[in-house]
């Protein structure tokens, strides 16, 4: 079976201590800084993004205010259909 790729793809943000995707392994607790492919930065543990985690305001688990608050309407309502 061929892993299925991430919805949505994203990038680490390198952090003020330098380190980045090859200084950890893929089951590592670490909270690294994602960006997703719309811009939004988010923490997350290295190993819960290797199982798809992804992020938190696309999923509008996270409120960003003019993105997916009730005003705003797209991705919001979308999830409550
Ligand atoms: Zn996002």
């Amino acid at each position: 079976m061929t892993p299925r790729p991430p919805r949505r793809r994203a990038t680490w943000v390198i952090g003020e201590d330098g380190r980045g995707p090859g200084d950890y392994s893929a089951g590592s607790r670490y909270e690294a800084t994602w960006r997703c492919e719309l811009d939004h930065e988010y923490p997350m543990r290295v190993e819960r993004r290797v199982q798809g985690g992804g992020c938190p305001y696309c999923a509008s688990r996270l409120l960003l205010i003019g993105f997916n608050d009730l005003q705003a309407g797209t991705s919001t309502s979308r999830a409550l259909e």
